[in-house]
């Protein structure tokens, strides 16, 4: 299944840097032959952290024509640069997305995703949707005024966003968002996760969905380090993967081997054409995908497929030293009509160890509310955190705070807090 001559020649390159030749401990033989003893995963996994700290010996500027950026590493930033050709292959995996949908010259996409300095996605779909011929109406989701006068007066089919941003949209318009005829047919839904391990939509795409009166929606994965890894077909049978641009594995985060059929793991991901800034050889996303199958799809296609995105590995939260991914307890909580909002919150009690809660703000009586959440958890998790009632807008600035500090387009809904006499204190 590896698709050996294309890893041999990136492995080649890959050597090249010096980087490579240290952190593998092989020689390139050694690296090459693991490939024939079907032991790929033995070479070791690189990560963010590694790039920062290996800058001069593993990054090449080449003839770069973006740089790529990623938060969430201390000491150096990891400002990748995207060679020419790199970059014109992320943009066509992007725009298969866009076919996909139906896409023909002459449609008109309404551009939720950012085009900020700290965002990969937003400028490769605006690209895409060029290299397709789609006109573009950008538009920042802040902007609600503007998002109305170009769904009024252009009537755009296609919508890219990101599927809690348009939840948010929708409610805060409220009585003026258009009525779902006059909105956009199809939607692109990037930086964000729109279904669950077994395929279904996730409450909050069910409620998009229904609000922008959406016929259909796809999902689209990926990574500024890498770029897009895989995209939905219209059958939703996962991610297909990008298999001319990216071999990917699913790794068990406890062993380093690939996880068994079926079973969750770590997304891991090699690029397969040169040239590029950054040569990704077994880079670790952190990304926790359900499931890989190889099985061909309803489609046609014969692609290697990974389900959803259920957490990171840096995300898992151990609740009684067991390991809960915090999507799975929003999928439950966000299917509650009685919850406004949630959040899960991180932080360290008197003694210095790690508590875990769930914070609600429920819209009717809040310890029903509280009592029918806890028994759904219970029902389908085996560890759940505290729950905590908690007002619809201490959780908000929470996450404005939070979002301040990121790259300002994914809304954050696990929270790491230092003061948190101080939030419980505001109610
Ligand atoms: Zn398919």
């Amino acid at each position: 299944m590896y698709p050996t001559s294309r890893l041999n020649t990136v492995l080649e390159q890959a050597w090249k840097r010096k980087y490579y030749q240290q952190h593998w401990v092989m020689n390139l033989n050694e690296a090459l032959s693991l490939l024939d003893a079907r032991q790929y995963h033995a070479l070791p996994v690189i990560r963010k952290r590694d790039i920062s700290d290996n800058w001069d010996t593993l990054i090449e500027y080449g003839d770069f024509t973006d740089a790529v950026s990623s938060s969430g590493t201390t000491g150096r930033p990891v400002d990748l640069p995207v060679h020419r050709l790199q970059e014109q292959i992320w943009v066509d995996c992007v725009s298969r997305v866009f076919s996909e949908l139906g896409a023909v010259p002459g449609d008109k996409l309404l551009q939720l995703l950012s085009n900020n300095d700290m965002f990969t996605l937003g400028p490769l779909v605006w690209q895409a949707a060029k290299k397709t011929g789609i006109g573009t109406f950008r538009c920042s989701p802040q902007r609600t005024k503007r998002i109305l006068e170009v769904i009024k007066y252009h009537q755009p089919k296609f919508v890219a966003g990101n599927p809690n941003i348009m939840l948010n949209i929708a409610n805060e318009l409220g009585d003026d968002f258009p009525a779902p005829e006059l909105l956009p047919d199809y939607a692109y839904f990037g930086a964000g996760v729109s279904f669950d391990g077994h395929n279904e939509p996730t409450p909050v795409t069910k409620k998009v969905m229904r609000l922008w009166g959406l016929k259909d929606a796809l999902n689209e994965y990926g990574c500024s380090e890498v770029g897009s890894i895989g995209h939905e077909c219209r059958y939703h049978n996962g991610f297909h993967i990008n298999d001319d641009a990216v071999f990917v594995e699913l790794i068990d985060p406890a062993t380093g081997l690939p996880s068994k059929t079926g079973e969750p793991g770590e997304i891991v991901v090699t690029s397969l054409t040169v040239p590029r800034g950054f040569i990704a050889v077994r880079y670790g996303t952190g990304d926790i995908s359900a499931w890989m199958d190889y099985e061909p799809c309803e489609c046609g296609r014969r692609t290697p497929r990974i389900g959803a995105i259920i957490g990171r590995i840096d995300h898992q939260l151990k609740v009684l030293g067991q390991t809960v991914f915090p999507d799975l307890i929003f999928n439950i909580v966000d299917t509650m009509d009685t919850v406004e909002t949630s959040l899960i919150v991180k932080y360290s009690d008197d003694n210095g160890a790690e508590q875990i809660e769930l914070w609600v703000s429920p819209t009717g009586d809040p310890e029903k509310t509280i009592e029918s959440i806890r028994k759904s958890l219970e029902q389908r998790l085996a560890v759940y955190p505290k729950i905590r009632q908690i007002a619809a807008a201490t959780i908000k600035k929470l996450q404005q705070e939070k979002m301040a500090e990121s790259n300002g387009v994914k809304l954050p809904r696990l929270i790491e807090i230092t003061n948190v006499d101080f939030w419980i204190g505001l109610g």
